[in-house]
């Protein structure tokens, strides 16, 4: 294949140093574009104000080439915390209720795109390989075919994907999924999501199920297929076994004492289910006297989206809830809950995994979850905790080995907890260890190969010659800000 260009809202670049921020994803592309050579780019994370932004900010890290622009206010208003956040987010997450449709956010998403693509396409080489990440550049590939590319583009969607009903309440879904036709190759986090994909397809008559993993829609065949996104599962191990020096983790088993931990780590988020897990936890303790004193829930949730009200009232809520829990069920020597809203570095989390007998993972709805992965790679195999699964999250499709429950069912769940705390050695370290093969095996770089394996090498997908059979891109989606 020839260069290999990353597309993405956010862009991990490396500091002064050549040191790129943690994380799988971060790791593993920087790996492919190492390889192959080749261009990451994205948004700065900079407003320019009302100013149409500076030309592209250019960073050369070896042989790859980070480009960033800026943005407007109105374009991250309208784009980012409008529709990417305010409609595709809850959208995406089952969450209709939550989502709030305006034109001038839809006429901004559709407008930012075109203006990435823009960007974008001076950088770009014929034969370059370009790779689209996640619900902010659905409408990408179109742009850039409306500019006459003929590259080979793939997408991968990082959150789930909704069935019709959920999708079809948004004014744009045509647009939408007329946007995600424009790819060689669509990659969903899972196989649900992508039946609920082609469910969308065949409702309504857009498109179909051509078999063999094509599709066809809007006089376009394109490829669709699951890659359930890995950790740098050995790396994140070897981080688990030497944090538990760390003095923070030190600090944090001391004062644990001889208390079991419970662990939850999530973004404050609707999605991740973390009030009817603290609801969970307190029936769990009001049905478990004999644990009163004996059992410590840690919750680390960093703050997200704070600029979103929905974000902002479920600070408050939740903030509120642990400490009513805490009063009511706390003693002078034992606070059930600790609750705390900062980020942890990565190589902590990895030691306060390690120390937790059970990690709390129960999303409403989640894409993957990558904590549920890393509390399993941060194990010790002579000793593993329990992992605790929604079975709506993307993860429980793979982990075998976790005690699946659903996070609506609040007595079901205090249950589930008893059970994990009081699960004899063996049966533990048999579900860690089908749980830790899998993601030996299939870890973040396995799942980058596999889907540029399927965007490169495959000769039945349609590449270039799809373009006889393009219509064009609606201007603006046909949406405008005066409708
Ligand atoms: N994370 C972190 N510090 C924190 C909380 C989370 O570094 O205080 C990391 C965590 O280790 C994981 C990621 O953030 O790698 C969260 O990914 P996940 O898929 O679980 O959820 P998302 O936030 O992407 O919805």
């Amino acid at each position: 294949m020839g260069r290999l260009v990353v597309v993405s809202n956010r862009v991990p670049v490396p500091d002064k140093g050549g040191i790129a921020p943690a994380g799988g994803l971060a790791v593993a592309l920087k790996v492919a574009l190492e390889e192959h050579g080749g261009i990451w780019m994205g948004w700065s994370g900079k407003s320019s104000g009302e100013h149409e932004p500076q030309p592209l900010a250019q960073l050369q890290q070896g042989n790859i080439t980070y480009a960033l622009t800026d943005l407007t206010d109105t374009d991250f208003e309208e784009y980012y915390q409008g529709f990417a956040n305010r409609v595709l987010w809850p959208i995406c997450h089952y969450r209709l209720d939550l989502a709030e449709y305006g034109r001038k956010e839809m006429a901004g998403y559709f407008r930012v795109n075109r203006f990435f693509a823009h960007r974008l396409a001076p950088l770009v080489k014929p034969d370059d390989v370009i790779w689209v990440h996640d619900y902010h550049l659905i409408p990408l590939a179109a742009e850039l075919r409306a500019m006459g590319l003929k590259n080979r583009i793939g997408f991968f969607l990082h959150i789930p994907w909704p069935p019709a009903d959920v999708l079809f309440t948004m004014p744009v879904h045509e647009e939408i999924m007329r946007g995600l036709s424009h790819y060689e190759l669509v990659g969903f986090q899972t196989d649900h999501d992508l039946e609920n994909f082609a469910g969308c397809l065949r409702r309504e008559g857009i498109g179909d199920e051509l078999g063999g993993g094509r599709y066809s829609a809007y006089g376009r065949v394109f490829k669709g297929d699951s890659y359930a996104i890995g950790i740098e599962t050995a790396a994140f191990a070897e981080f688990a076994k030497k944090a538990s020096t760390h003095k923070v983790v030190k600090r944090t088993r001391e004062s644990i004492g001889d208390r079991s931990l419970i662990i939850g780590v999530d973004r404050l988020d609707y999605s991740k289910g973390i009030t009817q897990r603290i609801d969970a936890f307190e029936r769990f303790i009001l049905a478990n006297p004999a644990q009163h004193g004996h059992v410590t829930y840690l919750q680390i949730t960093p703050k997200s989206r704070s600029e979103v009200p929905e974000y902002e009232a479920m600070q408050r809520m939740v903030a509120e809830q642990a400490g009513r829990v805490n009063g009511a069920l706390g003693a002078v020597d034992w606070v059930p809950i600790r609750y705390i809203n900062r980020s942890i570095g990565r190589h902590i989390l990895a030691g306060l995994y390690r120390l937790s007998k059970v990690g709390l993972v129960t999303p409403l709805r989640d894409g993957m979850n990558l904590v549920a992965k890393e509390y399993v790679a941060a194990q010790d195999p002579d000793d593993p905790g329990v992992l605790l699964l929604s079975r709506f999250a993307g993860a429980a499709r793979k982990l075998y080995g976790a005690l699946l429950v659903n996070p609506y069912d609040i007595e079901g769940t205090a249950n589930a907890m008893a059970r994990a705390l009081s699960m004899p050695l063996e049966e533990r370290k048999e579900r860690w260890k089908t749980m830790m093969d899998y993601l030996l095996e299939h870890d973040v770089t396995r799942w980058c190969d596999d889907f540029l394996k399927d965007l490169t090498g495959r000769p039945d997908l349609p590449g270039e010659h799809a373009d006889e059979a393009r219509v064009p891109y609606p201007e603006e989606a046909g949406i405008k800000a005066s409708d």
